[in-house]
């Protein structure tokens, strides 16, 4: 039995209750110092907040990947292509924030599902292409002629330097090693070129209830405040652009899109589409109310790869 287990055996709940045995020294793979505090557990395995730069992390990691995914409840092609059509208008401002920077070139989506985002790039100029692990995802792209091909980046399939634009969208809280994926965009990212990542973040802790379910440990990695700032001194980025918004404020957005069966319900999303700003105060209200002293976000940042001499931290807009 892992040490995790043994967390729900000392009735370990919440976010700043501590168990008196300390947990594994195992390194953050983002600072690559070893201490981190337990926060809470999920499906046997515990999220962990490092000492030193306040990453998220789990441990222990699932024996392979694939288990983590399977856990998370991949959705079928149909269903996860229909998802992804309802977030097109957040799709196309993606492609927008990058062509502030960059107004074209070579697109690479990393994880890129059904291909609506590399869809849309390429409607907006860019030569995109996408890689996709989900082998059902995979066929859909590759039956819809979509340029997706089945390999991990860290394989090396592609030449050094060949990118101006990668991105992940929902993709960083998946990736095992993030400090390896890093390293593998960054070869084959050309100078100038930039990362866009859409990700959750955590303040100073987590709530276990703040969201219906974590995902874990499908999901591996949720962004501590520091987490990109570290990877960009790490890897010679620019932290270019950072976009917050509450997750509560997220969920409920999802939420108003779909039609409710339900009168009452329906009701209510008639009020809030009626009266939009609702959807920025509720969101706050509701953590208010639940006590979310450091709520959860969801980030969207884009990075950009430096000369290794102009190298830095040059933060130019933040939210
Ligand atoms: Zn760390």
């Amino acid at each position: 039995m892992c040490k995790c287990m043994k967390l729900s055996e000392m009735g370990i709940g919440e976010h700043d209750r501590r168990p008196s045995r300390a947990i594994p020294l195992v390194a953050c793979d983002i600072c690559g110092q070893k201490g981190a505090q337990p926060i809470f557990e999920e499906n046997g395995h515990s999220l962990v907040r490092c000492n030193h730069c306040g990453h998220f992390f789990v441990i222990p990691l699932p024996t392979e990947m694939t288990s983590g995914f399977a856990l998370d409840g991949q959705s079928p092609p149909a269903i996860h292509k229909k998802n992804e059509l309802s977030r097109l208008r957040i799709f196309d401002e993606y492609v927008r924030m990058v062509k502030r920077y960059i107004s074209g070139g070579r697109w690479l989506d990393i994880g890129c599902g059904c291909g609506t985002l590399l869809a849309t790039a390429k409607s907006n100029g860019f030569d995109a292409v996408g890689t996709e692990v989900d082998k059902r995802r995979l066929d859909y792209c590759q039956a819809a002629s979509l340029p997706v091909i089945g390999e991990e980046i860290t394989s090396k399939i592609f030449k050094a330097e060949s990118f101006d634009v990668i991105s992940l969208i929902n993709v960083f809280s998946h990736l095992r090693c993030p400090s390896v994926t890093f390293e593998a965009i960054t070869r084959i990212l050309k100078s100038g070129g930039v990362i866009l990542i859409a990700t959750s973040e955590c303040g100073k802790t987590a709530y276990k209830n703040e969201v219906t379910s974590w995902g874990i440990p499908g999901h591996l990695h949720f962004a501590g405040p520091k987490t990109f700032k570290m990877l960009a001194v790490r890897f010679s980025l620019n932290v270019f652009y950072v976009k917050r918004e509450l997750s509560q404020k997220v969920i409920l957005c999802e939420k108003l899109a779909y039609d409710s069966e339900r009168p009452l319900i329906q009701g209510l999303k008639f009020i809030f589409r009626r009266f939009p700003r609702l959807t920025e105060f509720a969101p706050r209200i509701i953590c208010l109310k639940r006590g979310y002293r450091h709520p959860r976000q969801e980030v969207v940042v884009i990075l950009q790869k430096v000369c290794r001499q102009k190298a830095g931290l040059e933060l130019i807009r933040g939210q």
